[in-house]
């Protein structure tokens, strides 16, 4: 399989070495592993969660030089990705940062609903300002305007508002196909994420309905561990399979030069 969201110590939330990541993608059999660091956030940002703008040019010069040598070595083929929030009044700011390098892949996370930073365990009292529902409609909504917004490839880990259980009151099946039809629209592919398997939710990103709508809609998937440790790289990837099966899907989406190819599941 395919693990297209990898995180290095580079993030300085992250364990672990490039080639140590390469070892364990390698163990496991991976085909494919797109190292996927934070994407320097604009000042007007926190800046604890990536790399400093001035380490970017360090980061890609790591990965190709980790491609190489994983190539020399019989595999897995290393590719050069980014994670980059969708910060909707940094826009020029982060199209500018994405454009100074040649990703292969360009993944984009809500992380941020205005300053609040939801998905930080650190910041998990601020749920209690919120009625889940609400919170809900305006993340899904993020993911529609993140989506349209034309800067990524991929829309990471889609229903990360779950992650510390906050779970809304009525159906989300409106948000979800919200979503499917932003993602189609958009031609963005969904990312069938792991790291949620980790989380307090214990349930990968997507839901299972939420991966239904988007197989609907003709959206295609991606797989990713978003791994912060090297003993994390491709884990849980036989049940996303699984989920992605369950799903309608028989195939998934690898990027290169921000080009997506199909990969039989
Ligand atoms: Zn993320
Ligand atoms: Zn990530």
């Amino acid at each position: 399989m395919i693990d297209l969201h990898i995180h290095t110590e580079r993030c300085g939330h992250a364990t672990g070495r490039m080639e140590q990541y390469v070892e364990a993608g390698r163990a496991r059999g991976l085909e494919v592993m797109c190292f996927t660091d934070h994407l320097p956030m604009p000042e007007a940002y926190p800046q604890h969660y990536t790399m400093r703008p001035e380490e970017m040019p360090a980061y890609v010069g790591d990965v190709m030089a980790a491609s190489t040598a994983s190539r020399d070595s019989g595999g897995p083929e290393i590719l050069l990705g980014i994670e980059a929030d969708w910060l909707p009044d940094a826009f020029t700011e982060v199209e500018r940062a994405i454009a100074a390098h040649p990703f292969d892949l360009v993944l984009g996370s809500v992380h941020f609903l205005g300053d609040w930073a939801f998905d930080d365990p650190d910041l998990v009292a601020r749920y209690d300002a919120w009625q889940p529902d609400v919170l809900w409609e305006r993340y899904f909504d993020e993911v529609a305007n993140a989506a349209a917004s034309g800067l990524y490839d991929v829309i990471a880990h889609p229903d990360l508002v779950k992650k510390f259980g906050s779970l809304p009151t009525v159906d989300p099946g409106p948000w979800y196909e919200q979503t499917a039809l932003a993602l189609a629209e958009a031609g963005c592919a969904v990312e069938v994420n792991t790291a949620g398997l980790r989380k307090p939710v214990r349930e990968i990103y997507p839901a299972l309905d939420l991966l239904k709508a988007c197989r609907r809609r003709g959206v295609p998937a991606t797989t990713g561990s978003d791994s912060h440790a090297p003993s994390e790289v491709g884990e849980g990837f036989d049940l996303a399979r699984e989920l992605l099966v369950e799903a309608g899907y028989d195939s998934v989406v690898c990027f290169r030069q921000r080009v997506a190819t199909e990969v039989a599941l």
